[in-house]
């Protein structure tokens, strides 16, 4: 285990993406008292199979279950961009509001997805993803310990902040993994807050446990253990 940092901002394209890539390891950092903000940059509205439910409702929806399954991870900070589900880029407008949320919450570690494709997994490398992470890294750098980007930002009291690591959810070379068998629990617990994508999963315990174990032993743990891994990025 990375020893646990002070403060992390997790940015992530979609409500739920978070829970599935890092959960176990929030849920580790939340008990050893890391204060953890969510930021989620779009409105989820393409998500779910259940075409009875309108896009406005499903707006709403999955913002209240991210909101719940932060507060079973212990985490009450969470902020929504709102961009457009499906149709993210990393925009200086998204860069932006990324970098706005970490001078904000000024964190020592920012948790983002991918930029870089997982040809293992097709669904870690949603194009959405792709954007969120690109952005968030290039949030980190340059831009949220630069003066002189977004001045608006410095004029609104949002002083430069420089961001020590990134850790890189879904990367095709993870280089860190954590051990999370202790959270794993609350780490599905917080998944199936998620209703509206996670019902339709009926085997989602078993998955995350599979995913989970084959992680650990790829990172070499003894046999029973569930881990999550990251590309862990020195960015100082
Ligand atoms: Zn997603």
């Amino acid at each position: 285990m990375i020893e646990a940092p002070s403060r992390v901002l997790v940015v992530t394209a979609h409500p739920d993406d978070l829970d599935f890539g890092a959960g176990g390891t929030i849920a580790k950092l939340r008990a050893a008292g890391t204060h953890i903000a969510y930021c989620i940059c779009t409105d989820g509205h393409q998500g779910g199979e259940d075409s009875s439910i309108s896009r406005d409702e499903m707006r709403k929806v999955r913002k209240a279950e991210q909101i719940a399954a932060g507060k079973i991870l212990g985490v009450e900070d969470v902020v929504f961009l709102g961009f457009d589900d499906g149709n993210l880029f990393p925009t200086l407008e998204l860069r932006k509001a990324i970098v706005a949320q970490i001078r904000r919450v000024q964190p020592e570690v920012l948790i983002t997805q991918s930029p870089e494709r997982n040809w293992e997994r097709i669904f870690a490398s949603h194009p959405d993803h792709m954007a969120a992470g690109e952005a968030a890294i290039q949030a980190i750098y340059p831009d949220a310990r630069n003066q002189f980007a977004f001045p608006e930002l410095l004029a609104k009291g949002l002083e430069p902040w420089v961001v020590s690591e990134a850790w890189v959810m879904a990367h095709p070379s993870p280089n860190n993994f954590i051990d999370v068998t202790d959270f794993i629990d609350k780490k599905i617990f917080a998944l199936k807050a998620h209703i509206s994508q996670t019902t339709q999963i009926p085997d989602l315990e078993e998955r995350i446990n599979g995913w989970g174990s084959m992680v650990a032993e790829r990172a070499g743990l003894s046999e029973g253990r569930l881990a999550e891994a990251f590309f862990v990025a020195v960015t100082n």
